[in-house]
């Protein structure tokens, strides 16, 4: 079914969309290792805010190591989204993920935000950025996803020119769908407002923002799990836009931690990473198409 779509993308759902396995559903847990890239590309001065530096730092360094042991202790796999410039300065953390069977996401170079560079310049920091975080890597990267929640037509034709198999930016459905572009089809993984953790628990010193430190994880872990039971009774896919330095706070993993525990008790449901529900999205185009994907 082919839906021209107001926003000037034509995507394609699927009828006769089904998970592997008989799965009403499937979850793919999303960490934005932003470190300090969001405060640097946020304001340059930062360069010397030791302070708004170590706040973002905090999640690579301090959270990231107890959220990979959460993540092997549940037997929960997650899709880790880097800037380049982050994965560059921590290769072995990058390299750690990997070997512990976790996907890897592009997450632009330094958080630039699309809407502040020219099509020129956005198409160059995603050749470059790319490149990097294949190479610290060593392997070929699947995926992007958007900082600062930026997207636009010429986004999505340079994921797909690169070779990249989705976006997890878009907010429209709650299935995976396909994506037309000029330069061919993607996937895209559809994330949401309520399962990020920025507009609960976010603050930036520099450039100053947000005011998360007045709501307990308590709360937010509610609200992930009323969307986690509303998953499992409608069907659809569950991703997460979660920051190691915001929710690997001791205090927020830990009830993060018992959620966890909760959503593995319902074997209905396909916890898998970006990586593999993107593929299983184009296998199934692909069953309906004929084998052809434009
Ligand atoms: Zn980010």
């Amino acid at each position: 079914m082919s839906i021209p779509k107001a926003l000037g993308i034509e995507i394609n759902s699927l009828e006769h969309f089904s998970w592997p396995d008989g799965k009403k559903s499937a979850l793919a847990f999303g960490w934005h290792v932003d470190g300090e890239a969001g405060a640097l590309a946020g304001e340059p001065g930062n360069v010397d805010h030791f302070t708004a530096r170590s706040e973002g730092s905090y999640g690579v360094s301090t959270a990231l190591p107890r959220i990979l042991e959460m993540h092997d202790r549940l037997g929960v796999p997650g899709t880790f989204f880097f800037p380049a410039y982050i994965a560059e300065m921590n290769p072995q953390i990058v390299r750690t993920l990997i070997e512990h069977g976790h996907d890897i996401g592009l997450h632009g170079y330094l958080h630039e935000n699309v809407f502040t560079l020219s099509e020129e310049e956005e198409r160059e920091i995603f050749k470059k950025s790319y490149r990097i975080l294949c190479d610290v890597a060593g392997q070929k990267i699947l995926g992007w996803s958007a900082p600062t929640w930026g997207v636009r037509k010429s986004t999505l034709e340079a994921i797909v020119e690169l070779g990249m198999i989705y976006d997890c930016s878009l907010m429209e459905y709650d299935d995976p769908y396909l994506i037309k572009t000029s330069r061919g089809t993607l996937v895209e993984l559809p994330i949401s407002p309520v399962l990020d953790d920025w507009p609960i628990f976010g603050m930036s010193i520099s450039p100053s923002g947000g005011n998360g430190v007045n709501t307990t994880a308590e709360a937010a872990c509610q609200i992930w799990k009323e969307e986690f039971d509303g998953m499992r009774r409608f069907g659809g896919f569950y991703t997460t836009t979660f920051h190691p330095n915001l929710t690997g706070r001791r205090g927020r993993l830990n009830r993060l931690y018992e959620l966890l525990e909760y959503m593995k008790n319902f074997d209905d449901v396909w916890f898998t990473t970006c990586k593999d529900a993107a593929s299983h999205v184009l296998d199934l185009a692909r069953v309906v198409s004929g084998g052809a994907i434009e």
